[in-house]
């Protein structure tokens, strides 16, 4: 018998008939494009993520590039960012022309290593090519950063601290979200993220509302938002008056209406994630792999179950043979692969990243995981002797 890595379809089948009904009444309105149910969502999910305000947009890659536009960063900034992550992290760096630094993780909780980023930061400027700018800390696997050590150092180097929150939005650290030391926390509602929907959406959330309305220009093509028309008057749709090259990265309101519903039941989903992953704990006590690890005083949402193996192919192969799904995040960080190779990266290089990669194992991991399903991992994990 086999079993999914991720079983979208339980949840699904949980709140079907919410979803349609939230589905309909976007068709029955016809308001497509920015309807009421994107700024409700938005309130939603800012209160969720103890912010102020919340943006939504078109996807978890867009929301990590709006507050770059927005800060004005660009050619001969740098930007610090963990290479152990996915290919979003980095990459919206190069689109606003400023260059991403990599720097090592933690070998326990696989987040960015403080001590290193302050090592990375000291090297940039050094060299004195590039002006450090923004630092990007990733919720990997859905744990908080080191927020407190990562804040202190952009405070004392006036950076900017973004968390990527694609896989980790809900976790807290001390009972708080990443946003209480991030400038902003970004997510992703890809379908496979904790809180995800039936296609693409992000969401940027943050305290500053002149950054708000900022970003909120950005994703609609620059158009004038409210500090743009102080001691002018524009009669006419602001989005024909653009005060700036922006984009066009809006979530759909059908996205909205849906995870309004998801959102709904988000925190239950976390608690049962939290109880996936510790019957996990128990269960694999004392066999030849690591099991995570988790920050003192952190709540992780348990994106991905990330055991560690010497032999991670033996054991992947073995898991397979019984129908157990695994995967692996990440097999070739982003340091060197080869549209990345050339950016700069922190001195004595990324050695815990590059052996991350070699060990790592994600195992099926979401909220409706049936006991006797994980018993049957956890036993074809024991009786694997490679
Ligand atoms: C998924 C993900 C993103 C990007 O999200 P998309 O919605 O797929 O664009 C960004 N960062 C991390 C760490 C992610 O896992």
């Amino acid at each position: 018998m086999s079993m999914s890595f991720i079983d979208l379809a339980a949840q699904q089948r949980r709140i079907r008939g919410k979803i349609d009904a939230a589905i309909a009444a976007v068709l029955d309105s016809g308001a497509y494009v920015m309807g009421p149910q994107v700024r409700e969502f938005e309130a939603k999910l800012a209160a969720f993520g103890q912010a102020r305000l919340a943006l939504s947009c078109a996807n978890g890659t867009d929301a990590i590039a709006l507050p770059l536009m927005a800060w004005g960063v660009g050619p001969g900034d740098a930007v610090f960012c963990p290479s152990f992550t996915f290919a979003a992290t980095p990459e919206v760096v190069p689109w606003v022309g400023a260059t991403p630094v990599f720097v090592d993780v933690l070998p326990d909780t696989f987040n960015l290593d403080p001590a290193r980023l302050d090592a990375a930061i000291a090297g940039v400027k050094a060299e004195g090519k590039l002006t450090p700018r923004v630092v990007i800390a990733v919720d990997l696997f859905g744990q908080p950063a080191d927020y407190p050590a990562i804040k202190a150092i952009c405070d004392r180097e006036g950076l900017k601290l973004i968390a990527d929150s694609a896989q980790g939005f809900g976790c807290t650290l001390d009972g708080k979200h990443p946003l209480h030391w991030a400038d902003v926390a970004t997510t992703s509602f890809f379908p496979a993220k904790p809180l995800g929907c039936y296609g693409d959406g992000g969401a940027v959330l943050t305290n500053d509302q002149e950054l708000w309305d900022l970003m909120d220009s950005f994703r609609v093509h620059g158009k004038a938002v409210a500090p743009d028309l102080v001691g002018r008057t524009f009669d006419h749709d602001t989005k024909y008056l653009n005060t700036r090259i922006g984009m066009n990265s809006r979530l759909d309101t059908i996205q909205a209406a849906i995870l309004i519903e998801k959102l709904a039941i988000f925190q239950e989903e976390i608690d049962l994630r939290q109880g996936v992953a510790d019957r996990y704990a128990e269960g694999l006590k004392g066999a030849v792999i690591a099991t995570p690890k988790v920050i003192d005083g952190g709540v992780s949402v348990w994106a991905q179950y990330v055991i560690e193996h010497e032999n991670r192919d033996g054991l992947a192969a073995h898991l397979k043979t019984q129908g157990i799904p695994t995967a692996v995040y990440y097999p070739v960080p982003m340091h060197v692969q080869a549209p990345y190779a050339h950016f700069p990266r922190a001195a004595d290089g990324l050695p815990v990243t590059e052996a991350k990669a070699e060990t790592v194992l994600a195992l099926p991991m979401h909220p409706y995981l049936a006991e006797a399903d994980q018993q049957r991992i956890i036993d074809a994990i024991r009786a694997f002797n490679g």
